[in-house]
């Protein structure tokens, strides 16, 4: 058979990418190099879509909650994954769960059903230099192909592991405690910054000391993290001041909620935590140079210790993994395409998105795309106001290159909903709005 398509990977995303495809009539050749002789450090099996940790799809309140809400559009979408989710449940509560060998081993089904589709056990060592391709070879690419990848794109637009600083919702940053300023007041006021006394410093300190911490997979452990991604706990057991000399450097910064007659533009702080726009909507704010290994919970008690950050609300928590993804705002176009090779997507979490759920969902994204492509028709992104759309605006193009990392899906990354909504009400509002502008879309 000649291909129309060649999918690299059969994973969440390559999995997902071919059903769609395939169901549209396009002749598809799905490579996965499990079940030929090579594997991942996380994979155990040789099954297509294998889940290598946790069998949840997050949330299936689709009301109340961005993941929630993905599972919706992508079921209106007809997705396999969705599909296979629903044969495979197990009772989780909220969340959607599944019986992970049931759920692989319903997806090989469906895809073997499809007359037009090939799935082949092969590694692919280089990106193909002709013909419409979908690299889907997840966060744990091949190093072969890395390296190809790397040679197309540049090899600083290609992280081998990521350094996630949490992220804040800037509506829930206390402006009467933090504020805007650059260091010395050159450029804008780019920067929230939020100030600790030397007492809260070194609470602080202590805090990231003690800390329970998340462990290195034996096979994380030998990745070096660089110096510049060092996590801030390990900064911190270098020495007391090591912060204040690195990330939460206070010069240049005057506080001006600290400002008296003697000093009316306030004073420095001992030690600062600043924040940096990491969105083009200005709905979320990355803490600058925070990447950390603490567990969540206590991320979330630690960081709302920093004045200003008391109600804060995190996008995302911090983390610091292997993890393969290009700098996909930089090099990718608003349908997943390389700018320098547009013959090659790619989807799934190599696009930088984080999850199951949403590496499938860009997958999903890359089959409509491709098909649409192949049918000689034009292609209308979902509208940003949706979880597809909105995860999507972000990947290819929204979110700020320099400072991008691994992404879930949540209402930050949405055009916000009117403020005249009341608090309790804006997560249902938000998907109310969704509901209505994809059921347009679809039309
Ligand atoms: C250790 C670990 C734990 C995780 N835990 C969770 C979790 O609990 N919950 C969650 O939501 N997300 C989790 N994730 C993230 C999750 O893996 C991904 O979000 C999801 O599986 C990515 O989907 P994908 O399709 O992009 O990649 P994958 O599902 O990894 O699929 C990529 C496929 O490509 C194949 N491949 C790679 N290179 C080649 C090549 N050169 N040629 C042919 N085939 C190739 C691989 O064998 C693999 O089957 C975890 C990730 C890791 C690494």
């Amino acid at each position: 058979m000649t291909y129309d398509v060649h999918i690299i990977g059969g994973g969440m995303a390559g999995s997902e990418a071919a059903w769609q495809l395939a169901r549209r009539g396009c002749k598809v050749r799905l490579s996965e190099m499990r079940g030929g002789g090579d594997s991942t450090p996380a994979h155990q099996g040789t099954g297509l879509a294998e889940l290598v940790c946790s069998n949840s799809f997050r949330s299936d309140d689709h009301e109340n909650n961005a993941v929630g809400l993905l599972h919706y559009e992508m079921r209106a979408l007809d997705s396999l994954l969705m599909g296979a989710a629903e044969i495979a449940k197990v009772p989780a509560g909220s969340a959607l769960a599944v019986d992970r060998d049931v759920f692989s081993a319903e997806v090989e089904r469906r895809l073997g059903e499809l007359p037009n589709l090939d799935v082949v056990r092969e590694r692919i060592d280089t990106l193909p230099a002709a013909g419409l391709t979908i690299v889907a070879t997840g966060p744990l690419t091949a190093a072969s192909l890395a390296e190809s990848i790397g040679k197309a794109t540049g090899e600083s637009s290609l992280a081998f592991f990521d350094a996630i600083a949490p992220i804040v919702h800037h509506d829930t940053i206390d402006m009467d405690v933090a504020w805007r300023a650059a260091r010395w007041d050159k450029g804008g006021k780019d920067y929230i910054n939020c100030p600790l006394n030397r007492e809260q410093y070194l609470a602080f300190h202590q805090g990231l000391l003690d800390g329970e911490k998340t462990e290195f997979r034996e096979w994380e452990a030998n990745t070096p993290y660089f110096e510049g991604c060092m996590p801030i706990e390990v900064m911190a057991g270098r020495g007391i001041d090591t912060l204040r000399f690195g990330p939460m450097k206070p010069v240049g910064l005057d506080n001006p909620h600290w400002a008296t007659p003697e000093h009316p533009n306030g004073r420095w702080p001992y030690a600062v935590v600043q924040l940096r726009q990491d969105n083009k909507l200005g709905t979320l704010w990355n803490m600058v140079g925070f990447q950390t290994k603490l567990k969540h919970a206590e991320q979330v008690r630690l960081f709302r210790s920093i004045p200003g950050l008391e109600n804060a609300e995190f996008a995302r928590l911090g983390g610091l993994h292997r993890n393969t993804f290009l700098n996909s705002p930089l090099l990718l176009d608003r349908q997943l395409r390389l700018k320098s090779a547009p013959h090659i997507r790619f989807a799934g979490q190599v696009t930088g998105c984080e999850g199951y759920v949403e590496s499938a969902a860009v997958g999903l994204l890359a089959g409509l795309m491709a098909a649409t492509e192949l049918a000689g028709q034009s292609w209308t992104a979902p509208p940003r106001t949706t979880a597809l759309g909105a995860l999507l605006s972000h990947i290819t193009g929204d979110a700020e290159a320099e400072s991008y990392q691994p992404m879930n899906v949540n209402f930050g990354l949405f055009p916000p909903v009117d403020d005249a909504v009341k608090k309790k009400q804006r997560k249902a509002a938000y998907t109310t709005r969704a509901k209505a502008d994809l059921a347009a879309w679809l039309g």
